[in-house]
């Protein structure tokens, strides 16, 4: 099949006033075959909305090009539609009138952009909701008029940036499904898709081809045939296979987990957890009472895998739980943690913390050895700051100091900037 867009050495720097170019993009290479559909997986932040854009002509890239059809394009590309998580309608216009708007750029007579648009709202299945406005509308709905105003152009590609996203699970399935029925039956016209999302599961349900992003600039790190048959079923061993194996690719790059437990144990970074979280992480695991995927735990709850990582790692980094390829377990020390009570606990963190934090020992050293158990904050900032630097030091120990504090090793004297050795240690 022929390449329908084709993107060449693209790169993009933000120029922001008063600080230091920033390299968002960095030589992105990528096609897009007719017939094809694309998945764009991501961290938050790694660029992908801004490669979005490129692709559309709505911003230019700083370097390389955009090719639709074999012709370089400047400005708007005009093969292309866009379909926004935020939905993007204008309230004060009706369903008709914002899947209208779709036509703008067209020159073709008001009636005959009427008649088009109706047809489309029928195809999204929102037949009879013309005169509606907007906030009239559930949020699945309001997704298909955005849907609606992308199609009514005929797009050869049809380009979503997190289109589902904000939307319930039910919803989002129901509108994944229509969506891939429309397309796969050619009842519209558009040849391939393009889908940024940071769903692993949305993307290999839903695509035939992912590629993953790196981020701080996002450059292309994987780019992975789906060849499953459709309909897809989420269960079967092959659909969780390539889960796991994006999933694993997608975490290594952004915090080599078990490489940083072994590799570097004397300059542990810590991640930033309170003690606090950091039980009620443990707790939760505890009630699930197996072994389970990383990233449907981020989905059982709603949240995003990266607002996990931190605490993924902590429990990783104390042994309360074991990640293997994906997977997360609580250890023997985690179970009992999570079953003990508010004493053991404190308990069993001061053993994890002196086991498996060198930090935390050379404190707690240091303080034994001085006749009066005390030392100022200043020494050990010295420390921390000539392994990590001024700034991550002092938020590295700030953390530990937190840790100890919750383990009843130290008491620290804010007004007076003393750290004190616990009697009992
Ligand atoms: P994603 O969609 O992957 O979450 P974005 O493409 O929205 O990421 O943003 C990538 C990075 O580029 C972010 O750090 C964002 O702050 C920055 N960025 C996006 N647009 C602009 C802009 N117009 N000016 C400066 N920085 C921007
Ligand atoms: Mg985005």
């Amino acid at each position: 099949m022929k390449n329908l867009l084709e993107l060449k050495e693209i790169n993009k720097t933000f120029k922001i006033k008063g600080t230091s170019d920033s390299t968002i993009l960095e030589n992105i290479n990528l096609h897009v075959k007719e017939g094809e559909f694309l998945a764009v997986l991501g961290p938050s932040g790694s660029g992908k909305s801004t490669l979005l854009r490129i692709i559309a002509g709505l911003i230019p890239s700083s370097s390389g090009t955009v090719s639709y059809l074999g012709k370089k394009i400047k400005g708007v590309n005009p093969g292309v539609a866009m379909v926004f998580q935020s939905f993007a309608l204008f309230p004060w216009l009706t369903v008709l009138e914002n899947v209208m708007l779709g036509l703008e750029r067209k020159k073709i007579s008001v009636e005959y952009k009427r008649e088009k648009s109706m047809q489309v709202l029928d195809i999204v299945g929102l037949d009879g909701f013309e005169n509606a406005y907007p906030k009239e509308l559930s949020g699945g709905m309001r997704q298909r008029v955005g849907i609606g105003r992308a199609l009514v152009s005929e797009p050869d590609i049809l380009l979503m940036d997190e289109a589902f996203s904000a939307l319930d699970v039910l919803t989002a399935e129901n509108l994944r499904r229509d969506l891939l029925e429309l397309w796969l039956d050619k009842k519209i016209p558009t040849k391939s898709i393009v889908l940024i999302t940071h769903g692993i599961e949305e993307a290999v349900y839903m695509a035939d081809r992912a590629i993953i992003l790196s981020s701080g600039p996002a450059t292309i790190i994987k780019n992975i045939d789906i060849s499953l048959p459709r309909w897809r079923d989420r269960k079967s061993p092959e659909f969780l296979s390539y889960v796991d194996e994006i999933y694993s690719i997608m975490t290594k790059k952004k915090i080599p987990m078990t490489e940083m437990l072994v590799q570097t144990k004397k300059d542990l970074i810590i991640p930033s957890v309170s003690a606090g979280a950091l039980t009620g992480f443990l707790e939760l695991l505890e009630d699930l009472n197996e072994k389970i995927d990383l990233y449907k735990l981020a989905d059982r709850f709603l949240m995003d895998m990266e607002d996990f990582l931190p605490l993924i790692e902590a429990s990783a980094l104390l042994h309360f739980t074991k990640v293997t390829e994906g997977d997360i377990e609580l250890t023997e020390h985690g179970v009992e943690f999570a079953r003990a009570t508010v004493l053991e606990r404190k308990k069993l963190f001061r053993q994890q913390l002196l086991e498996h934090i060198p930090f935390v020992q050379k404190m707690i050293n240091i303080l034994r050895s001085k006749s009066n158990k005390q030392m100022n904050i200043e020494f050990f900032e010295e420390l921390q700051s000539q392994t990590f630097g001024e700034e991550i030091g002092q938020k590295q120990l700030d953390l530990l100091i937190g840790w100890e504090r919750y383990a009843e090793l130290i008491e620290y004297d804010d007004n007076k900037e003393i750290v004190y050795l616990e009697q009992s240690v």
